[in-house]
């Protein structure tokens, strides 16, 4: 018996053409998938970052206000960011959409 000498991955002649296209097709469809994954990925990134709110927009302040502060707040991340505004903030700072931690 006569061996095929073609290298790995591709069609032996004894391969049918109906898998070869449907090979073709699901190689086509992986690749769009994950292009489109990338991009709804990235998208999806940009989104997150545009949904805070601005300084300017909250009353943000460098002081607390009344015991509020951005330490007993539930959207500080203890390290200098906030879940919904954006920007760098210390732990004295506050802002009008506090909410107790
Ligand atoms: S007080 Fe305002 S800026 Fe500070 S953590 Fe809370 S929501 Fe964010």
């Amino acid at each position: 018996m006569k061996k095929d000498h073609l290298p790995a991955g591709h069609a032996s002649r004894t391969e049918k053409p109906t898998n070869l296209i449907a090979r073709r097709t699901f190689l086509e469809r992986t690749a769009t998938f994950l292009v489109t994954a990338g991009i709804a990925a990235g998208g999806l990134a940009r989104a997150k970052a545009a949904e805070k709110y601005d300084k300017v927009d909250v009353a943000w302040q460098n002081s607390p206000k009344d015991g509020q502060s951005c330490a007993n707040c539930r959207f500080w991340d203890g390290v200098g960011g906030c879940e919904i505004v954006a920007g760098e903030f210390a732990p004295d700072d506050w802002c009008a959409v506090w909410v107790e931690a």
